[in-house]
């Protein structure tokens, strides 16, 4: 795409921008962007349709997100993590399972966390406390101008800048605007930007349960043919239950009353959590696949699920979005450091280089996970479990994967080194 060549923009601006980036979406990436841009120096306008308060409430959200070390690292150096701190658990080990309805049979694969220099290689958050800690950390930086209720609907950009309207009529103009407003982000389609997408014939359901058997810090991911089923850990005796299934079982799962759901839950678990009961409410996501074609447009970066949105199978969506802040933070700090233009094609064609590598390489590996495991066929189950014996007898790949769950492979911005950008 030739980002180069800006749509028409009328009228020039003749004075400072209203801030030198402006945000299109204050989800959790959103949040996390604008604080990584404002420990820059870089002053934010922050927008979002729906109202803090409603996103803040507990019950907005039932997800829990695998959060990796370098994810850790740049929550700490962001400021946000002290509030959150008591409510994640450690992720000690990883194992890896493939079953048959009824049995999750033997452990494939485990990785110990202590088999990495920085244990624990991930913590358990859940979205309710993340939520909170990033919005009020928005709150109390006076480089944020949060404005929410609002919404984007529209935006141009020029040579001076770009200026994007609000529902209420309010033109605000910046350097660069930021893509955050999901997997269906209309701020990207407006600059034209495309994506590869797909949808898979799955339901991603969630809840927590408490549990009889104490889970130790482990993560279980048990592959079923009807899609994974993962027990992450979460603080005292509950565990989160992040898990795929074909649509129409879904959907009959989904109808059952909550003595039936959990029963279901104890069906795939198989003795490994002892008796399980509902600790909160019961979730589904539809679960798609996107991938952006351009992460950048005329002074506009794409971020997040609207630059990539993938299947859970490897919990990575939100580390992957928090390394796109932190890059694209990191890059447009540097170009004002020179004194370049924050909104050059050049400038945020160094973004995209950065970034749109490694989002392909956990699209395809995620995409590639997903349908290795999903499937009851012979030699597909054969040809896993002979991989994953292979992983487990290969110390350095082991490494090598866990370092990868870490956060530590590629070139880490330095947030997530846990240093300022
Ligand atoms: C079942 C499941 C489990 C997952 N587990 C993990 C995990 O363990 N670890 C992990 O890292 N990731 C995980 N993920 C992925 C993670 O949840 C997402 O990557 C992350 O939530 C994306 O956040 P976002 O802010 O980019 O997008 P969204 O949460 O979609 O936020 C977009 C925001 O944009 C706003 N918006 C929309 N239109 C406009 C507009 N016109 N103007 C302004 N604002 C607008 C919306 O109101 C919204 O607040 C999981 C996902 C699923 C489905």
């Amino acid at each position: 795409m030739d980002i180069a060549a800006p749509r028409a923009y009328h009228p020039p601006m003749t004075h400072a921008p209203d801030a030198d980036l402006l945000i299109a979406g204050g989800g959790n990436t959103g949040a996390a962007l604008a604080l990584a841009a404002a420990s820059a120096g870089l002053s934010v306008i922050l927008i979002d349709p729906e109202p803090v308060a409603r996103r803040a409430a507990p019950d907005f959200d039932g997800r829990a997100y695998a959060l990796a070390a370098a994810s850790v690292r740049m929550l700490t150096a962001l400021g946000v993590w002290p509030a959150v701190a008591a409510e994640a658990e450690a992720m000690r080990a990883i194992e890896i399972l493939d079953g048959r309805l009824g049995d999750p049979g033997p452990v494939r694969l485990r990785f110990e966390a202590e088999d990495l220099d920085s244990a624990p290689f991930a913590v358990l958050l859940e979205d309710r406390f993340l939520r909170g800690a990033l919005l009020d950390a928005v709150a109390a930086e006076p480089r944020i101008t949060h404005l929410s209720p609002a919404r984007v609907v529209d935006h141009e950009a020029g040579p001076a800048g770009a200026v994007a309207t609000l529902d209420d009529g309010r033109r605000l103009s910046a350097g660069v605007i930021a893509a955050c407003d999901g997997k269906r982000s209309l701020t990207a389609a407006r600059a034209g930007v495309t994506w590869a997408r797909g949808r898979y014939d799955q339901i991603g359901l969630v809840c927590a349960v408490a549990c009889e058997t104490p889970h130790a810090g482990v993560a279980r991911q048990v592959f079923y043919p009807g899609g994974p089923f993962a027990m992450l850990p979460l603080p005292g005796d509950r565990v989160s239950i992040v898990w795929s299934e074909r649509v129409r079982e879904a959907r009959r799962i989904a109808a059952l009353d909550d003595r039936g759901y959990a029963a279901e839950i104890a069906l795939r678990a198989g003795g490994l959590l002892g008796r399980v009961a509902l600790a909160g409410r019961r979730w589904a996501y539809p679960l798609d696949f996107s991938l952006a074609y351009s992460f950048v447009g005329p002074r506009l970066a794409v971020v997040g699920d609207a630059a990539h949105g993938f299947h859970p199978i490897a919990g990575q969506g939100f580390n992957l979005a928090l390394r796109d802040a932190a890059a694209l933070a990191e890059t447009l700090a540097e170009a004002r450091r020179r004194g370049e233009d924050i909104g050059a094609p050049a400038v945020l064609e160094r973004y995209q280089q950065w970034r749109r590598f490694d989002s392909t390489a956990y699209g395809a590996a995620t995409d590639g996970l997903n349908r290795l495991f999903s499937s009851d066929f012979a030699p597909l189950r054969a040809l896993r479990d002979a991989g994953l014996g292979a992983v487990s007898r290969l110390p350095a790949l082991k490494r090598a994967f866990m370092a990868s769950a870490a956060g530590a492979s590629g070139a880490a911005p330095r947030l997530l080194r846990g240093e300022r950008p």
